[in-house]
């Protein structure tokens, strides 16, 4: 393209939650090209798939541009009008014969702040039920529900630039940066050049294991096990900051008698590596003047995913860093917004804010701001809304964005699911294989379509801008989700983005300073914002944890729900790879990148590989208790023997066809990153 002809809007990337900023290239109404821009988390880089799959999907001829309606088994085209009143009828039909608890919404984590707000606002109004949650519930719920226990908020407690500069060390815990944080990934690389050392826990010999002073190649799911034995280490050898702990602490006297037990003979055998390698990854970081905790979903994804998360928060207390730079406890979070949707209260538990529903105070708050009578009872997550439909009792689903089919564990009960439903509703860009169950598909529109807000894995809420007009007949989301309120007898309109944020922070305490005039600044705004004088928070609980004293949590170590037996003898993990973003909606309509990436494929030890007579690009079929797919063998020594591990991109050989669908008790999380699995050539 030639620079005369062309202009430049930049927004936020719409891939993962490091919250690059872009500058899209724009001739005319169609997107040409993106560049890196100069934000604060990505300071003028970006990865493949911002550099490349962050516009090409919005001009896809695969886009949907106009409500279908399904009848006779097909989707024929509708107007507005008829699809939106069917929509509203059949809603208010099943919630006058069933009750508001038998309706329920997922909201979109890769949409705009404002869409998510709308949308759980139209759920508890006009469904009348807390039923809503948003994908969070399958990959970082667990983070929400572990931090706020400890620390008194669930989010990350510093910011990119602080834990990848200036730090002594680094303890990397089930994340692949690389991979699905490329521009985090190459930013922990330059702080090791730096001279940071870093610690990489992880099943795999992922990326950044080349960078690292030492790697706890742990077996799958032993994460509360290694806290425990690191925190061991870290007591007995007189490595804990005593008067952090007492100043600012409580529950430490309970901790310290559980890890006694956890000596590193103890946990050498449980995560299947040497006991010197846990004394040394402990006097590591706790000798280190500044070391962040980073972790991603290889501690949330499992039975014990609130559990892991809690011991990441009591090892960081158990050494006093937390609450000071290049120090905390720092979940990367996944999807671009999938920190706004959990802010914006797209939860069961939550209302906007994290404002308790369990709290009368709060209902009665939402009652008086939005003139209407809410559902008290807590709802169902995302991950109890598909068997209550199996069972039955949930009749009625709106999906905005999110394609459980795909992503969701053990897929075939999610079909059963979704066959059992009366009415489903997929608010969708593309045709997906949740939306071909849908008897209503309502087009929707780009993050390069719309102005609003994300809000990064920092709590840096940042502007996301309009680059293009919306294709075909497709509305502005939030305008659907107030039309469809409106139709069911809640009155909703808004004019624009700023408006709806304007209402988010009279309701928010912690957003009572942002609005769309001060998001100008390039730096967006980190929350807690709490009035129009706060510049914001980069570092969180200084002087005083969130919920007053932070609180350590004595967590025994329990082992994944199903572990490896005769008959499934491998041990599977799942995860993201560089080229891909989830379900490949976006990424999957880049041609370059489906040229170097287009089929699933299983990683395979050698050794393994070899007992089986499998080679490297073989077809091979895996099997658990849930079913079979087919795949390509991917054979090498990234996994250990005895393990395996599988990206969820792809809908042929989708690994989620015999993941576990077993959760966690607390966050009620599924358990991705163990289940059994055999392996045979084809
Ligand atoms: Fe986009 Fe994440 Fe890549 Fe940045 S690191 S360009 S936010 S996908």
């Amino acid at each position: 393209y030639r620079d005369w002809e062309t202009k430049k809007i930049q927004t936020t990337c719409p891939h993962c939650g490091t919250g690059c900023q872009v500058n899209l290239v724009v001739k005319g109404n169609k997107i040409v090209g993106a560049e890196p821009a100069n934000g604060p988390a990505n300071k003028n880089l970006l990865c493949v798939k911002g550099k490349f799959a962050s516009y090409k999907f919005v001009g896809s001829d695969d886009r949907l541009t106009t409500p279908l309606i399904k009848r006779d088994g097909q989707f024929v085209e509708a107007t507005w009008d008829e699809a939106l009143t069917l929509v509203a009828d059949k809603f208010t039909a099943l919630k006058q014969a069933h009750g508001g608890d038998s309706l329920a919404g997922f909201s979109c984590s890769r949409s705009i702040n404002e869409d998510n707000f709308v949308f759980e606002k139209m759920v508890r109004t006009a469904f009348e039920t807390n039923n809503v949650d948003n994908c969070a519930r399958v990959c970082h719920s667990a983070t929400v529900h572990g931090l706020a226990q400890t620390l008194g908020s669930g989010a990350m407690t510093n910011t990119i630039e602080d834990i990848t500069t200036d730090v002594d060390a680094i303890l990397l815990v089930g994340s692949n940066p690389t991979e699905a944080h490329p521009v985090i990934g190459s930013q922990i690389r330059q702080a090791v050049q730096h001279g940071a050392q870093l610690v990489v826990a992880d099943p795999r010999k992922i990326d950044l294991v080349h960078n690292a002073k030492l790697h706890l190649q742990v077996k799958g799911g032993t994460n509360v096990a290694l806290a425990n034995g690191l925190m061991n280490v870290i007591i007995n050898e007189g490595l804990a900051d005593e008067a952090f702990i007492a100043q600012r602490t409580e529950g430490y006297e309970a901790l310290k008698a559980m890890v006694a037990d956890y000596t590193p003979e103890v946990v050498a055998e449980i995560c299947e590596i040497e006991p010197e390698a846990i004394v040394q990854a402990a006097r590591i970081y706790a000798n280190a003047k500044k070391a962040p905790i980073i972790y991603c979903l290889g501690v949330t994804e499992h039975s014990t995913g609130t559990e892991g998360v809690m011991s990441m928060s009591n090892l960081a207390m158990l050494v006093g860093k937390i609450g000071k730079p290049g120090c905390g406890v720092n979940p990367l979070r996944g999807q671009n917004n999938v920190q706004g949707a959990c802010d914006m209260g797209c939860s069961p538990f939550d209302f906007p804010g994290y404002q308790k529903v369990a709290n009368q105070d709060v209902v009665h708050k939402f009652e008086k701001a939005w003139g209407t009578t809410l559902n008290p009872k807590i709802g169902l997550t995302s991950t109890q809304v598909l068997p209550a439909a199996i069972r039955g009792d949930i009749k009625g689903l709106y999906i905005f964005g999110e394609d459980p089919i795909v992503t969701d564990p053990d897929t075939s009960h999610v079909r059963k699911a979704l066959e059992n439903l009366d009415f489903l509703v997929v608010q969708e860009l593309f045709m997906t294989e949740t939306a071909a169950y849908a008897d209503v598909i309502l087009p929707g529109i780009s993050f390069a379509e719309k102005d609003g807000t994300f809000t990064n894995t920092e709590r840096r809420v940042q502007r996301v801008r309009k680059a293009v007009e919306p294709r075909g007949l497709a509305r502005e989301d939030f305008a659907v989700f107030a039309e469809v309120a409106t139709r069911m007898g809640q009155p909703m309109a808004y004019d624009s983005a700023s408006d709806i944020m304007d209402e988010i922070a009279q309701l928010l305490p912690t957003f009572g300073g942002i609005n769309f005039k001060r998001l100008e600044n390039p730096n967006g705004l980190q929350w807690p914002c709490r009035d129009q004088d706060d510049p914001g928070t980069p570092i969180m609980h200084v002087g005083e944890f969130s919920r007053g004293k932070g609180l350590f949590m004595a967590i025994p170590y329990k082992p994944a729900k199903e572990l490896p037996d005769d008959a499934y003898p491998y041990m599977m993990s799942t995860g993201r790879m560089l080229y891909h973003y989830n379900t490949r909606a976006m990424t999957g309509r880049t041609e370059g990148i489906n040229q170097i990436s287009d089929h699933s494929y299983i990683e395979i030890n050698y050794e393994d590989a070899n007992h089986l007579g499998i080679k490297d690009g073989d077809k091979v079929k895996v099997s658990s208790r849930r079913g079979s797919i087919e795949t390509y063998a991917a054979v090498g020594d990234r996994v250990m023997a005895d393990s395996v591990f599988m990206t969820f991109h792809f809908p042929d050989g989708n690994v989620n066809e015999i993941t576990n669908a077993v959760f966690d008790d607390i966050a009620i999380i599924p358990e991705y990153k163990v289940c059994a699995v055999a392996i045979e050539p084809i």
